[in-house]
């Protein structure tokens, strides 16, 4: 009876955690748990730990665990009460952590095929698509099926205009000459965490990023296109819609900001230490 399991009252993140040398290396641990607290404020399921004391908790998982190898970290918030109506209210939100070993979620060795998805993202109006409410994650399941059922990786969705939103759980960006672009945040994709970790690799090189609509036919024609999540991690797409991507190989500049993502949360990128809370194990 559980409501976050009969109406998907819940939100919930994704935290990657890569091993190195006896450490765990947290990427953006902070920037995940204040995404998390914006979901439980705008789905009204705030939950008395602080963003400070939900890091302590994920931290502690981590060292009792004491993982040797690259991990996933899923915090997540749900109504655990035995409670049927379909509401926000007079119920009892809770935290909660889990964590296991995991490698690649797409195989990183090779391109990505993808197709835009008939299914479009949800907009703002209807559910809320600045948080990542479970609820959301229907829609994504839906795209990312329809992809696998049409032999593809995974799924590019528009949103209800018609113009590019985002992949199935991950931000795409286009290439175009020397310039990245991507959707901007009202286009109704997630604003990820390891987007923003692009875009700032993006902007130490130099590279100018431009946030607009994107229409689908722009996807036919980039020069490159990649995709960003702390799962995808930075993976780089071949084929969309039976179409090559440009050269149909990894974009030079795709594969540059590929390279120094992973140097980065590996620990070995001095640059970006700040992104990460290193844990012993
Ligand atoms: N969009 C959606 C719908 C997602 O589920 C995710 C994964 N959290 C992303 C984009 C990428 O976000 P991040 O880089 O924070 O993992």
């Amino acid at each position: 009876m559980t409501h976050a399991l009969q109406y998907a009252t819940a939100c919930f993140e994704g935290v990657r955690g890569y091993y190195q040398d006896g450490k765990i290396h947290l990427v953006k641990l902070r920037e995940h748990q204040e995404r998390l607290k914006n979901s439980e404020k705008i789905l009204k399921m705030e939950t008395p730990e602080s963003v400070d004391q939900q890091m302590e908790i994920i931290v502690d998982l981590v060292k009792r665990n004491q993982p040797k190898s690259g991990i996933y970290v899923r915090p997540f918030t749900y109504m655990s009460d035995e409670q049927i109506v379909p509401r926000l209210y007079d119920l009892t939100p809770k935290f909660a952590c889990y964590m296991f070993e995991m490698g690649d979620y797409l195989d990183m060795s090779r391109g990505m095929t993808l197709m835009v998805s008939s299914w479009r993202k949800v907009s703002d109006d209807a559910m809320p698509t600045h948080t990542k409410a479970s609820a959301i994650y229907l829609n994504a399941a839906l795209a990312k099926t329809e992809a696998h059922e049409n032999g593809c990786d995974d799924a590019i969705v528009l949103n209800s205009n018609g113009k590019v939103a985002e992949g199935s759980a991950n931000n795409i960006f286009l290439v175009s000459g020397e310039k990245l672009i991507t959707p901007d945040l009202s286009q109704n994709g997630l604003q990820g965490i390891t987007r923003l970790c692009a875009i700032e690799i993006a902007r130490d090189l130099g590279i100018e990023i431009i946030e607009r609509g994107v229409d689908r036919s722009e996807l036919y024609i980039a020069d490159g296109v990649f995709l960003t999540g702390t799962a995808a991690q930075v993976a780089w797409v071949e084929k969309i819609d039976g179409r090559l991507i440009g050269s149909g190989q990894i974009h030079p500049l795709a594969a540059k900001i590929k390279d120094i993502y992973f140097a980065a949360v590996t620990g070995q990128e001095k640059k970006y230490q700040n992104w990460l809370t290193i844990v012993d194990v």
